[in-house]
């Protein structure tokens, strides 16, 4: 083409390459024509499309950001309702507590109630009270032993007795291979491992009114050895046996009973009241003063008898009776006696928790026709002192004390000078000697005669306030001399408090049960109503 053309004018040629171009310039715009037609189909398609999928998408997104919504919407109400309902459920436990703290409020006034009520029953049926105290776990509870395995070590020193609450102590009973059992007692007040002396003797102290209204009273702690009773009755005790009033928190119910006594005895008209001491050991079935002095004074113990008087009132002749005047005289002294208990040689026991240690205040009320009337303001009590009047009583003894003390407590020896009355209500204060049921196998010669004497002795009180309980004629008090030395005490209308002492741990679950059983038994006791007793005719000049 190019070489038919190169002999044309060159004006030929650049008309033909003009029309050329324009034709090429032509044929490319209708490609271009094309293809932009081709490609704005594809993207009106496109943008078609986008735009439905863009739709769609804002479909998708509003109906799922309506369900969040919605999800959002039900949660919040949720929340509402659960606040409300939580609102609902603080106002209705805000209710509760309140009704709570007015029926536990309730609750102890009706307890409070219940008590008074109580112990004016015990007071009409003639006054056993059993309290039980459980000892804490102490460290030689879980001192490791010779013999046992740690694993039995262990399950030895397990809590097993514990104060379900102030009335009810419960023990776990386990045996290998068996499902443990629990077992309950009730008791008129259960002290827990961390009450202290301080408690106990706020519910002894008023049986001490009562002493002073004319009642005689004991106060006895019965349970094995180491469960507390010489700690409950006396305080923590040095080597020596001695027991001091450094730590007054720490005293026992002796101790405090005295104070008592004193403190209430200050209360009345001066020289109205005065007390007397005696401190004994019954070991071996035979009666040992520990307050008698030989003639250069040394105290000694000395066998002594309980006999039944004329009158029939309890006494032990020649018995030394030493006055005093306030609580430290009276510990000095049976710190002397429980020292000698130690120490003398016809009283050797390898342990103190051998013997039952008695300790007896003696408080003597002089009441005269003259001073009747004005002396006891409160007519009850002027009644119930007036009871135990025995005989008539030489002023000249009351002055003298040297005469008073160390004296025989027969009443019968006093003759009538006077027109004065002599009253005496007894305060027994009693440690018994461990109640564990020792083995007789192995045992023999003085360890054997020791044992026995403990567990008839023991036995002997078990019966006696069994009969008690089953108001039989015959009490059977002469079976041991102990029995029959608290005779007055626990007899008649004499008021009673046996506080039982027990071992918290699993090695003494045996002893436990039994001191418990032997609460139990004597809980149910149940004597006739006091008697009325014939008042002398000054008590109506009032
Ligand atoms: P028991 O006279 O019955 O043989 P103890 O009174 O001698 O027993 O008590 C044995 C040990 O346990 C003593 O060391 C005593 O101090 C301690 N003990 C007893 N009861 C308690 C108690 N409630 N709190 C603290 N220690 C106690
Ligand atoms: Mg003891």
């Amino acid at each position: 083409q190019y070489q038919g053309l190169a002999g044309r004018s060159t004006n030929e040629v650049l008309q033909l390459y003009s029309a050329h171009g324009q034709q090429q310039k032509l044929q490319r715009s209708s490609v271009v024509i094309q293809l932009h037609g081709t490609i704005k189909k594809r993207l009106k398609q496109d943008v078609k499309s986008l735009r439905s999928f863009a739709l769609q998408l804002s479909k998708d997104f509003q109906h799922q950001s309506k369900t969040y919504l919605y999800q959002v919407l039900t949660a919040v109400q949720g929340i509402q309702l659960q606040n409300e309902a939580m609102q609902m459920f603080q106002l209705k436990a805000f209710d509760l507590e309140q009704s709570l703290q007015e029926v536990s409020e309730r609750y102890e006034k009706e307890k409070q109630k219940r008590r008074a009520l109580h112990n004016s029953l015990v007071e009409l049926r003639g006054n056993i009270r059993v309290h039980c105290r459980i000892r804490p776990l102490l460290p030689f509870d879980t001192a490791a032993g010779h013999s046992i395995s740690q694993d039995r070590q262990r399950n030895f020193s397990e809590r097993v007795a514990y104060a379900a609450d102030d009335e009810t102590v419960l023990v776990k009973c386990s045996r290998p291979g068996h499902a443990s059992i629990n077992k309950t007692f009730q008791f008129e007040r259960v002290y827990s491992a961390s009450e202290s002396q301080d408690t106990v003797f706020e519910d002894v102290a008023p049986l001490l009114t009562s002493l002073l209204d004319g009642y005689n009273v004991c106060i006895m702690a019965y349970g094995q050895t180491g469960s507390g009773k010489t700690y409950t009755m006396l305080g923590p005790q040095s080597e020596n046996f001695a027991f001091s009033m450094e730590d007054e928190s720490e005293l026992g119910i002796i101790p405090r009973a005295t104070q008592e006594v004193f403190r209430l005895i200050s209360e009345k008209p001066p020289g109205s009241y005065w007390v007397e001491v005696s401190v004994v050991e019954v070991y071996n079935n035979e009666i040992f003063d520990l307050l008698a002095k030989d003639s250069c004074g040394k105290v000694f113990g000395v066998k002594r008898d309980v006999v039944t008087t004329r009158e029939g009132k309890r006494d032990v002749p020649l018995l030394t009776h030493e006055t005093v005047e306030n609580a430290s005289e009276f510990l000095h002294l049976v710190n002397l006696g429980l020292q000698l208990r130690v120490r003398h040689p016809t009283l050797v026991h390898a342990h103190s928790s051998r013997s039952h240690l008695v300790v007896t205040l003696t408080i003597t009320t002089i009441v005269s026709g003259d001073n009747f009337g004005t002396s006891w303001e409160d007519e009850q009590s002027s009644q119930r002192l007036n009871k135990d009047v025995s005989c008539t009583f030489p002023q000249k003894m009351r002055e003298n004390k040297s005469a008073s003390s160390s004296r025989a407590s027969s009443p019968a020896q006093h003759e009538a000078t006077e027109k004065l009355k002599q009253v005496k209500t007894r305060l027994q204060l009693v440690d018994l000697a461990g109640s564990e049921c020792v083995g007789m196998s192995g045992v023999t010669g003085a360890a054997l005669r020791e044992t026995s004497f403990i567990n008839r002795s023991l036995s002997a009180l078990a019966d006696v306030l069994g009969a008690i309980a089953e108001q039989r004629s015959h009490v059977p008090y002469r079976n041991s001399k102990l029995t029959h030395l608290l005779q007055d005490s626990i007899g008649g209308d004499a008021k009673l408090l046996v506080m039982l002492c027990i071992s918290p741990g699993q090695k003494y679950l045996t002893e436990s049960m039994q001191s418990l059983g032997f609460g139990a038994r004597a809980r149910q006791v149940q004597r006739g109503q006091v008697k009325k007793k014939n008042f002398p005719v000054q008590s109506k000049a009032k």
